[in-house]
């Protein structure tokens, strides 16, 4: 399980593979997946 944390809400959130997640402020977001992808900026590595 990956967790997402967003420093400027402070929101701490789950991603799950079936959808697209995001901070209360909507600033970082993102979904879980298997592969690596060189999508950039909200996901994290
Ligand atoms: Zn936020």
């Amino acid at each position: 399980m990956k967790v997402l944390y967003c420093p400027k809400c402070r929101d701490l959130f789950k991603l799950t593979r079936k959808e697209l997640r995001e901070c209360k402020c909507g600033r970082v977001k993102g979904k879980y997946r298997t592969k690596r992808d060189r999508n950039r900026g909200t996901d994290e590595t």
